[in-house]
């Protein structure tokens, strides 16, 4: 009877997992790779806990989740000679340390004589699945890949294994601590909560199409994390949305599966722009940085997204796009300033969607207006109008009713004298022209 090792990645998860079928015996293996220690606390703490519930799972079909540490490509060689593995599994994925380790594993694999089984799955369809007329590797415009996307043939999905059974003697490892995230509302990782969370969600995504943009409404599925660990399945959220006609939704996980394809063709999507021409100029302002970061631009939309991504390792979408291009477009600093502080916080940073939408965001990518400008005080009136989001990030501001909290540089001086909020940032004011709606 054949055995393989299935090394799981960002897949953590026993449904729809193709790393997981087509096999005899399957040894599901997870490397703690020392490489990615130095995850944020708050993504290294959602990844512990979807170990920790896929470990129940695994048990709960019989097996178990093999937990090692060190080189991910050795580990998992390694095991595959103590269990007498004849293949090895892993979903393909296109960040440049995924793709690495894939071609030391198929090395690896081909001097041991040991088949390597490369899945699909991090995605809907896999980047490369669907290419531009022309020969292009990859899509640089949205919708033409929409089109492409929505017309071509999705894989099944998998069938969850009924049983799982490790062969005698395999040390399976101890999980590691779940540590503290720096976050205080950060959502739980696991495939657990994030099945359930798909279910709740199905029940009303039929209005996602109204309530995406309307902050306050919190009207979006909050499946990022969960797509970003694999926790849930790109296919069976795709497939789901998809049977109830909620266009809307299926478009949104398009983008995503867009970014992976941009990434895959374009590696160094974090560092590098994608359009040179318009990555010039910008600004390294220490004090304008951090009073961004910190949520104390004197702009209360914007701070209250830097705020919301603080509290809960997550933020609005509006609010990304609305933080992002006040720090790109407004305060003229580096966009991979933004990447990197995002990255450190977000449960579902990754650097497709990341970096991608950074990009896309100040005009280096592929967004085909690249010049366009962001009015904060036009998207704060217009998605947020009686200023419940920013109340709810921004506690100083909780005094101020309805839309005015969106310009407290216009209120009465005594009002705005005893608020314990800044003014709009120093450096800028003499832009302060482009806060008037
Ligand atoms: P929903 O609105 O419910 O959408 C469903 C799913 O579609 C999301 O979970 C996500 O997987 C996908 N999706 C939605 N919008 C986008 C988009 N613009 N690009 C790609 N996929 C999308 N998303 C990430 O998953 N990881 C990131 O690191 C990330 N960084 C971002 C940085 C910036 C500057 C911006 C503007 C956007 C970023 N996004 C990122 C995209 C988007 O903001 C989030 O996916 C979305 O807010 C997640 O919330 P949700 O699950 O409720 O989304």
């Amino acid at each position: 009877m054949g055995v393989t090792v299935a090394l799981l990645t960002r897949d953590l998860r026993v449904h729809d997992n193709p790393v997981l079928a087509g096999a005899d015996r399957i040894v599901p293996l997870y490397v703690l790779d020392p490489t990615l220690a130095g995850l944020s606390a708050n993504r290294l703490r959602f990844l512990h806990q979807s170990l920790a519930d896929l470990r129940e799972s695994l048990r709960r079909l019989g097996g178990d989740l093999v937990i090692r540490e060190g080189d991910p490509v050795a580990e998992t060689m390694r095991l595959a000679r103590e269990t007498g593995a004849d293949r090895v599994a892993v979903a393909g994925d296109v960040t440049g340390y995924a793709r690495r380790r894939e071609r030391r594993l198929r090395d690896e694999c081909e001097r041991e004589r040991t088949e390597l089984r490369v899945t699909p799955g991090v995605t809907v369809l896999s980047p490369g699945a669907v290419r531009p007329g022309g020969g292009g590797e990859s899509y640089r415009v949205f919708s033409p890949y929409f089109r492409a996307w929505s017309a071509a043939a999705w894989r099944s999905p998998v069938a969850t294994p009924q049983r799982i059974t490790l062969p005698d003697g395999v040390a399976t490892g101890s999980l590691p601590k779940i540590p503290d995230g720096e976050s205080p509302h950060a959502a739980e990782g696991g495939e657990t909560i994030g099945r359930r969370r798909l279910s709740g969600w199905l029940r009303q995504i039929e209005g996602y199409e109204g309530a995406h943009d309307d902050m306050p409404a919190d009207g979006t599925s909050r499946l990022s994390p969960y797509l970003r660990w694999g926790c849930v399945s790109p296919l069976a959220v795709a497939e789901a949305a998809r049977s109830r006609g909620a266009e809307a939704f299926v478009r949104q996980l398009c983008w995503r599966d867009f970014y992976y394809q941009v990434a895959h063709a374009f590696p160094k999507l974090s560092t590098e722009p994608m359009r040179p021409a318009g990555d010039q100029g910008w600004r390294y302002d220490d004090d304008a940085r951090e009073h961004w970061q910190d949520g104390l631009t004197g702009v209360p939309i914007v701070d209250a997204g830097m705020r919301q991504l603080r509290a809960e390792g997550w933020m609005h979408n509006r609010a990304r796009l609305i933080t992002a291009a006040f720090l790109t477009k407004h305060l003229g600093l580096d966009w991979r300033i933004g990447v990197e502080w995002f990255f450190r916080w977000l449960l579902d940073g990754d650097v497709p969607n990341n970096s991608g939408n950074w990009q896309w965001v100040a005009g280096t990518g592929n967004d085909t207006r690249p010049y366009r400008r962001f009015n904060p005080i036009r998207q704060a009136l217009r998605f947020d109008p009686e200023g419940v989001y920013v109340r709810r990030y921004v506690p100083e501001l909780k005094g101020i009713d309805g839309a005015a909290v969106h310009q407290p540089w216009r209120l009465a001086d005594p009002v705005r004298r005893g608020l314990d909020y800044p003014g709009p940032l120093e450096s800028h004011r003499d832009e302060a022209v482009w806060l008037r709606p």
